[in-house]
């Protein structure tokens, strides 16, 4: 029934025509890029009614030299997406902990934008796969950006950022064939146990999310959080969703990926249309520097929690949606998420992770957007005044900051250093090296997740899930793996194993039929 009011509600915006308008009025005349107005955009400009053409067709070549420019970089991850934007209310008073003008008082908010996405599909995957969502979120404040660049977990599946380009690239295609490759998946992943708790949230229910609304978001980092009086804990961001959990079954999945690939954007721009706007309660987690110390786990490793029972969810405010993107290129393709904008108030934990993003982020998007995608529309801090002295650059299109000087200090407008946002200060002492990680106790938040949280039926069809995938890898990887499962519970191990066993035996008779 919902597709069919779609359709409806699609056919009647028909009627809405100012939407099809250009900058809302009506064009009367048809004109090139350069404004200069054109007969006929239907008929080349031709020698004769057969041509050949002429170079002076520059209404031909307008259209044509642009078209072949269309396309920008694909985002090497998180290519699919669904965007939109809302505002974020504070319902909670933290500002004992975070001095940050988003937070400065209940009531207050925040216009924000928000995009959500799989990560290792292109742009024109299905969004129906199981795979992690992102969900990142720019809130527009008063001191600059705060992007909170986010997924549907809260962990990750590696804790050292070096491996990151690795993983990626394992979990996308192969590169001699271009076809996906379970041998890379499942021996990147067998190769770093440190993979095992997410790769557990992927093949549990929650890794094919119900489209975009039915699923929570976390800020996944560990962040810090300073107050006025220069006083800081670390903290991580929580958003429930108001509409509830809800997964797709793996063949209702399969059915959407082919029926209807575009199933998350359009359940969302729907949904919005509707006037149903989307809602996240937002919480956090705060952890003194003292508990930190005193943490079993380094509280800064991206593939743990911090469990609820000791560091519970503090309510903080909610993020709703209500207006869908007037272009999808300039609002959401063109969105450019960036970790290390940070507002005072807001700064990293040490975590290996996030200080890599912080690098990666702004400078895949100055490839990919150029150098000033800051001043894009969708990505420019609007509710801020940019003053860096920093200029020129390719299509630099604002005020290129005027006639300032290009340096600081300067004697002409420079402002004063400001102590009130400076950064927090902490003291580090250590040896500087290439610490390895790989070992920092992989199981155990995995074991109290698989026998825990899971019920029975969660955990048979997770077993089958994975079983389901890792069957296709050979047969020295899926025993790793395997050997991995049987570290984290006896039952989770043999349960898989039992599984491959039987793929395996099916696989044989084949051949031996063959
Ligand atoms: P809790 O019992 O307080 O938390 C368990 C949490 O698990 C729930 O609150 C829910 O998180 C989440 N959850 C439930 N079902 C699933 C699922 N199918 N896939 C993924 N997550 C699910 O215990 P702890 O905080 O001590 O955590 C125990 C284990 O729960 C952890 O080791 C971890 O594996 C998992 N977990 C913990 C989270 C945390 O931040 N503490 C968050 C998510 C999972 P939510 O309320 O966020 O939906």
């Amino acid at each position: 029934l919902s597709r069919v009011l779609l359709r409806i509600r699609d056919f009647s915006a028909l009627w809405n025509k100012s939407r099809y308008y250009i900058g809302g009025i009506k064009p009367d005349v048809l004109t090139t890029g350069g404004g200069n107005p054109i007969s006929d955009k239907l008929n080349l400009l031709t020698l004769g009614p057969r041509g050949p053409l002429l170079v002076q067709d520059v209404a031909f070549t307008d259209e044509m030299a642009h078209f072949d420019r269309e396309r920008i970089p694909e985002r090497v991850v998180h290519a699919k997406g669904a965007g939109a934007f809302g505002y974020f209310e504070v319902t909670h008073d933290i500002t004992k902990y975070s001095k940050a003008k988003v937070f400065e008082h209940i009531g207050k908010r925040t216009p924000i934008a928000i995009r959500f996405s799989t990560v290792a599909g292109e742009a024109g995957s299905a969004d129906t796969v199981r795979d992690p969502r992102g969900f990142a979120v720019k809130m527009y404040t008063e001191d600059g950006n705060w992007d909170l660049t986010g997924n549907n977990t809260p962990i990750f599946f590696i804790r050292d950022a070096m491996l990151f380009p690795s993983f990626i690239h394992s979990q996308k295609r192969n590169p001699q064939t271009h076809l996906k490759d379970p041998d890379m998946v499942w021996d990147f992943w067998s190769l770093r146990p440190e993979s095992l708790h997410q790769v557990s949230f992927l093949f549990s229910d929650r890794g094919i999310p119900d489209g975009h609304r039915h699923m929570n978001g976390y800020g996944s980092h560990t962040f810090k959080l300073v107050n006025a009086k220069d006083e800081a804990v670390y903290c991580k961001f929580h958003f429930k969703t108001d509409q509830g959990i809800r997964n797709l079954t793996v063949e209702e999945a399969q059915r959407l990926s082919a029926a209807d690939p575009d199933y998350g954007i359009h359940d969302l721009y729907g949904a919005i249309a509707d006037g149903a706007f989307p809602s996240w309660t937002a919480y956090i987690q705060v952890m003194t520097f003292q508990q930190a110390e005193k943490f079993p786990f380094n509280p800064f490793d991206l593939t743990k929690i911090w469990p609820h029972g000791d560091y519970p969810l503090i309510p903080l405010g909610k993020l709703v949606l209500n207006k869908n993107p007037a272009n999808y290129f300039t609002d959401v393709e063109q969105m450019a998420f960036d970790p290390s904008n940070m507002p005072p108030g807001i700064e990293p934990s040490p975590d290996k992770m996030l200080q890599g993003r912080l690098f990666s982020y702004p400078d895949t998007h100055r490839h990919r957007l150029g150098p000033n995608y800051l001043q894009l529309p969708v990505n420019c801090p609007y509710r801020a005044r940019v003053a860096n002295y920093q200029r020129d650059g390719p299509m630099c299109f604002n005020d290129n900051q005027g006639g300032a000087p290009n340096y600081y200090p300067n004697s002409f407008s420079a402002p004063e250093q400001q102590p009130q946002v400076r950064e927090h200060k902490f003291h580090v002492s250590a040896d500087v090296a290439r610490f390895n990680s790989a070992d920092e106790d992989n199981v155990t938040q995995v074991r109290n997740f698989f026998t825990k949280v899971l019920s029975e039926e969660e955990r048979k069809r997770l077993c089958e899930n994975i079983a389901g995938h890792l069957k296709d890898a050979q047969p020295f990887i899926q025993k790793r793996a395997v050997k991995n499962f049987l570290d984290v519970h006896s039952d989770y191990g043999s349960q898989i194993q039992t599984l491959l066993d039987k793929y395996n035996a099916e696989a044989a008779t084949k051949v031996r039929l063959v």
